[in-house]
């Protein structure tokens, strides 16, 4: 059983790995954003309450997500182990996780925090498109499909992309990374759970070297 967070920029890779890594040990992964997406795309009271923050850049009030992933890590199949993309956002978020995970015996094992410099997140970012379907994401400039116009996961020819991933969102979505990465890192590195990754490097290398890491724990 392994617990993980994963810390990084936006388009540092976290969903690419956690999809990997997801599937190499069999055990969900709880992405915040998407979950956040899919509210906004149902355009149910969570996504109306959520969607001016996401095209903003902004973060959504820290109630709404630790909700999204208290509802969520109790579900059965967390039961051996999970991935979580995107939360913690904050110190406050970090706290209220701990003290959720206590009080239902479960830790944070691992945290895995994605490092790569600000113009390759840039061009990441500007190149991302994913399946409309199946949701696998690609890059017009790192990782085309394979097929021209057809998804490699599903076949499907329509593709959309992220509406918060234009120039202005993504400065203000750097700037509110930036401004809390510090202290979160800091506060997992004091808990010795921090592990830096140079995701700079490539898709295969970065899995490599996460499943190195969380071979090291009990079950994996
Ligand atoms: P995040 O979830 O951190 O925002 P994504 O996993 O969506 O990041 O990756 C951002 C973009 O960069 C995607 O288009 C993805 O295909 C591409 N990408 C992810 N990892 C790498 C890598 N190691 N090298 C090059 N491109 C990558
Ligand atoms: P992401 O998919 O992780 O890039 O997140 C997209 C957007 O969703 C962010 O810019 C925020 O507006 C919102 N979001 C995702 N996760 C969180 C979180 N943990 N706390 C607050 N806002 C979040």
């Amino acid at each position: 059983m392994v617990n993980v967070i994963f810390l990084g920029p936006p388009g540092s890779g976290k969903g690419t790995q956690a999809s990997i890594l997801a599937q190499e040990l069999k055990i969900p992964t709880i992405s915040t954003g998407e979950v956040l997406r899919k509210e906004v795309e149902n355009q149910s009271e969570i996504g109306k309450l959520a969607k001016s923050y996401m095209n903003s850049g902004e973060l959504v009030p820290d109630e709404v997500v630790v909700n999204i992933i208290k509802n969520r890590i109790t579900d059965s199949d967390c039961q051996n182990g999970f991935i979580v993309d995107g939360f913690p956002r904050n110190i406050n978020q970090a706290i209220v996780f701990d003290n959720m995970l206590q009080s239902i015996g479960k830790k944070i094992e691992v945290v895995f925090n994605f490092e790569v410099d600000e113009n390759i997140l840039i061009k990441r970012i500007s190149g991302r498109f994913s399946c409309k379907s199946c949701g696998a994401v690609y890059n017009r400039y790192f990782k085309l499909t394979a097929k021209e116009g057809f998804c490699d996961n599903c076949q499907s020819d329509q593709f959309e992309n992220r509406v918060d991933d234009n120039e202005s969102t993504v400065k203000s979505r750097l700037r509110v990374y930036h401004n809390s990465n510090i202290e979160l890192v800091r506060y997992y590195e004091k808990n010795n759970l921090l592990y830096s990754i140079d995701a700079v490097k490539s898709v295969p290398f970065v899995s490599g070297r996460l499943m190195e890491v969380v071979k090291n724990f009990p079950k994996v």
